[in-house]
């Protein structure tokens, strides 16, 4: 039985490749276009300019959209090198873009490339690997997130064309997107676990409406995408725009999601790490009552605290990495992923706040990043399903493995178990005696 903890020689030196040219040539991109431009908007001249030739250091490098396998464009590394890379990415918002590797896109290729026909792939899946276009996926209603089973935005079949009517809630990045992929119910006399569908839908087509865009935290500006509330008049859409099977809109979601959820705690970890650093740096740095803020026990243990939780966290996404390639099936380690998406919000709620806490005044200034990781903690618990509902499903899961116990003590009751081991180890004690 092998476990290794080390990286490949070879897989470290792209690592290494990696984090000087995210620190030297994309953290540059988040500061210089702060507040202004979004990685998303592929319309913005002076932004593209500047990412293509990034772009194409990262392809060179083999190191250009390692979610997808090969055959596809990406390098089929695995979930684990993939951890690895994105825990690096996470650092920066751009970095994912120049990766080729960006939430929700990232996403909705993995779904293209899995259930997509050849002609889907070549006007859908290849421009988006290209990143010559930004995505869409618009699952949630506005009456319904959580629960699936309350959905009501549908698509009816009309000769070569479906006709879709309904509304959809915080379809991020609306605004950019070429075309959004959309989950609606093709039989409404079925449980939505088989009688939904994914639907690829052109930005901008007829009837489609845009209600209001909302955004995360501190509301909108122009390098925010935001959140489009839609709705769907009549929409018609060709009937070779349904992505897989009819009725496989769930099984699609799972798949979706299963990716996303992990890449989200893959990027956290670098996030948190981020946050750590920020703050070890800041109590070496000041002084108070006679001494550094560092020396001070009570930080001391938050340092601890985070290094540990850190620690724990990380080996826990790599591990549920290791599982996905194993497997092969976010399915199948269904439990694993929601405990990293568990685990994501708590780990970034613990370490940002410390850090942005030992900042003092400054931590919640937008001087420092503190403040915007601190927005990722409630998004992160709530995007792609909230906390409560992958905890149910951990907790199925693993009760699942066990079973009740029949009578009235339980099996660890100590004097049912001694009046058990009494008799047995009386029985050998009369056989070993017999035999002297
Ligand atoms: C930043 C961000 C980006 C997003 N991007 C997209 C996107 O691109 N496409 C898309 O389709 N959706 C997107 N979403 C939507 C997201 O998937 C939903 O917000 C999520 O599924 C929760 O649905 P809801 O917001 O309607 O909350 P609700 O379903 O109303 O839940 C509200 C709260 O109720 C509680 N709750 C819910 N269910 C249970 C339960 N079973 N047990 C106990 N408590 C429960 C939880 O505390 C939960 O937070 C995004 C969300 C965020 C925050």
């Amino acid at each position: 039985m092998a476990i290794d903890f080390e990286v490949e020689p070879e897989f470290q030196e792209k690592l290494d490749w990696i984090e000087e040219f995210v620190k030297t040539e994309v953290e540059p991109l988040d500061l210089y276009f702060r507040g202004e431009a979004s990685p998303y908007d592929k319309k913005n001249e002076t932004a593209q300019a500047l990412v293509r030739p990034l772009q194409k250091q990262v392809q060179e490098k083999e190191l250009w959209a390692c979610h997808i396998g090969p055959e596809l464009g990406g390098r089929g590394y695995g979930q684990v090198k993939l951890a690895l890379m994105n825990e690096i990415l996470g650092r920066s918002s751009w970095a994912p873009s120049v990766f080729g590797c960006q939430a929700p896109d990232s996403g909705n290729a993995e779904v293209l490339a899995h259930y997509g026909t050849d002609e889907q792939k070549r006007r859908y899946l290849e421009p988006l690997l290209r990143s010559e276009i930004s995505t869409t996926y618009a699952m949630t209603e506005p009456q319904a997130g959580s629960d699936p089973s309350y959905f009501t935005c549908s698509a009816r079949r009309d000769g070569d064309e479906w006709v879709i009517n309904g509304e959809k809630w915080f379809a991020s990045n609306y605004k950019f997107a070429d075309f959004l992929i959309a989950m609606v119910i093709t039989n409404p006399d079925v449980p939505v676990y088989k009688g939904s569908s994914m639907m690829l839908v052109p930005h901008g087509v007829e009837g489609l409406e845009l209600v209001r865009n909302s955004h995360v935290g501190g509301g909108a500006s122009a390098d925010s995408a935001g959140h489009a509330y839609l709705r769907f008049n009549d929409v018609r859409v060709p009937a070779e725009n349904l992505l897989g099977d009819e009725g496989s809109g769930f099984k699609i979601a799972q798949t979706r999601l299963g990716g996303g959820r992990v890449h989200h705690g893959m990027r956290s970890v670098g996030m948190a790490q981020r946050a750590l650093d920020m703050m070890c740096e800041r109590v070496l740095s000041r002084e108070t009552k006679g001494s550094l803020i560092a020396e001070k026990q009570s930080i001391q243990h938050w340092v601890a605290d985070s290094w540990i939780q850190i620690q724990q966290f990380r080996l826990q996404v790599l591990h549920t990495a290791w599982l996905i390639d194993k497997e092969g099936d976010y399915a199948k380690i269904r439990q694993h992923i929601a405990g990293v998406k568990v685990a994501t919000p708590k780990v970034l709620m613990d370490v940002v706040y410390r850090a942005l806490h030992s900042h003092g005044s400054l931590g919640v200034t937008d001087e420092m990043p503190l403040a915007n990781m601190w927005m990722a903690v409630p998004v992160m618990g709530i995007a792609d399903g909230p906390t409560e509902v992958h905890k149910n499903t951990i907790a199925k899961t693993v009760l699942k493995q066990y079973k009740p116990h029949d009578g009235l003590w339980p099996s660890a009751h100590i004097p049912s178990l001694m009046q058990g081991a009494r008799a047995h180890i009386e029985a050998r004690i009369e056989n070993e005696i017999a035999n002297l």
